[in-house]
């Protein structure tokens, strides 16, 4: 096998990484702090063609794979989780639906500006009601005539009221075609009869946007339905089995974060008379560290590298999420220890670090459906959902 990346894969690997050092960990804390939207920042990752990264330079994307997305999310999430999962799921859900599904006047009109990173979408699964049961989702689209009416409310919606945000694609029963049949309708951002709640206050992720979004008798044209009727429910596993692999990116850099950092203060801080870091409880603390970042990174570029070759990696994705995720809140918690008390206060980026790190066992799928998912693969029964 072939571990080289390519001279592309590396070079978008080494911009992000001076862009992450440069731009983003300067401004980590104070954002977080702030629980403010890091516009700037966004905007600055748009002009260096981060949102484009795995779409045709048609569309006014990169050409690039997921692989080299991956790589992407790892530097950003190395210093701040809020901003890569801001890219991911602007790139991942949102985007990536509309260049799978939508059609040649959709992409023009939405796909383009986010590829450019000049508009934001937000994809709406999960409602009030549940996430992990999407066949239970009471959201509905009506077709009256040639417009859609949308009704219903739904929580937790990633990069759904920041400034820049153009659309939301809404998975909604389509009540004409049967029960239970989804489909995705994209609802503009300033559309009358949709409401963009108050932000969340969450414990982590504390500079990305989360808002309840709901609508109410809520009327767009019939050529914002992306993709087909009824096809709401595969198109979104499509889109997650991507997204579970990018949030295990997402959960390598945390971890090399926290990896990274105990080294340093393991290196400087002094107990007993010499550096901590010289106590062999803490060598195998970040020895173990290193061990389970080094085989995370694996994990989620084996199931990118499956999804760019067009090979099944639905169960690879399962695995890298779940195992990446696991990492991630072990190194986070691993981390705050080695740094004892400092690591217990905002002075050091590992409290914020561990704060940020749980909510990747629960986003786009928890841990217990990945597991569920990986274990209806290997063919056990009672495994249906
Ligand atoms: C910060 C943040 C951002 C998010 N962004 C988005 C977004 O942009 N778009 C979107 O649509 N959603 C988003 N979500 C929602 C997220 O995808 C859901 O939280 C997730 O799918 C779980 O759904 P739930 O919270 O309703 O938990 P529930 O489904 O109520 O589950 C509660 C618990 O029960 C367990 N459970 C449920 N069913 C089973 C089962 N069959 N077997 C075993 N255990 C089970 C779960 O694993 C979990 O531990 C976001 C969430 C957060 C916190």
């Amino acid at each position: 096998m072939d571990f080289d990346l390519t001279d592309e894969q590396r070079s978008f690997q080494t911009l992000v990484r001076e862009f992450a050092e440069e731009v983003v960990a300067p401004a980590a804390a104070g954002y977080d702090e702030r629980e403010e939207f890091p516009l700037e920042v966004v905007k600055r990752m748009g002009e260096l063609g981060l949102f484009g990264i795995p779409f045709p330079e048609e569309y006014g994307g990169q050409g690039g794979d997921l692989v080299t997305f991956c790589l992407c999310l790892e530097e950003i999430a190395r210093w701040d989780s809020s901003v890569a999962i801001t890219l991911e799921a602007a790139v991942g859900l949102a985007a990536n639906p509309i260049y799978r599904f939508g059609t040649e006047e959709q992409k023009r009109r939405w796909l383009e500006p986010m590829a450019r990173g000049e508009a934001l979408g937000a994809f709406a699964l999960t409602e009030p009601g549940g996430g992990s049961d999407a066949r239970a989702i009471r959201t509905t689209a009506r077709l009256d005539g040639d417009e859609w009416v949308i009704d219903g409310t739904k929580a937790f919606i990633t990069n759904s009221g920041t400034p820049i945000t153009s659309a939301i694609l809404v998975a909604a029963v389509d009540a004409g075609i049967g029960e239970g049949a989804v489909t995705t309708i994209v609802v503009p951002s300033g559309t009358p009869g949709l409401t963009v709640g108050a932000a969340y206050r969450k414990i982590g992720w504390r500079a990305s946007d989360t808002h309840e979004v709901s609508f109410d008798r809520c009327r767009v044209s019939a050529d914002h339905l992306l993709g087909e009727r009824g096809r709401g429910y595969a198109q979104f596993l499509e889109a997650l089995a991507d997204g579970r692999v990018a949030i295990g990116a997402l959960s390598v850099g945390l971890a090399r974060g926290c990896l990274e950092e105990s080294v340093k203060y393991a290196s400087q801080r002094q107990a007993f008379g010499k550096p901590i870091g010289a106590f062999e409880a803490l060598q195998f603390k970040i020895a173990d560290m290193k061990v389970a970042v080094e085989t995370a990174r694996l994990a989620v570029l084996n199931a990118a590298w499956r999804r760019d070759r067009g090979k099944p990696f639905a169960t690879e994705a399962s695995v890298a999420k779940l195992y990446a995720s696991e990492v991630a809140t072990t190194c986070a918690r691993e981390a705050v220890q080695v740094h004892g008390a400092y690591g217990y206060v905002e002075e050091f980026p590992v409290a914020r670090f561990y704060r940020d790190a749980k909510v990747l066992e629960i986003g786009e799928g928890t841990n217990e459906i990945q597991r569920l998912l990986i274990a209806r693969a290997l063919g056990l029964p009672g495994t249906e959902l």
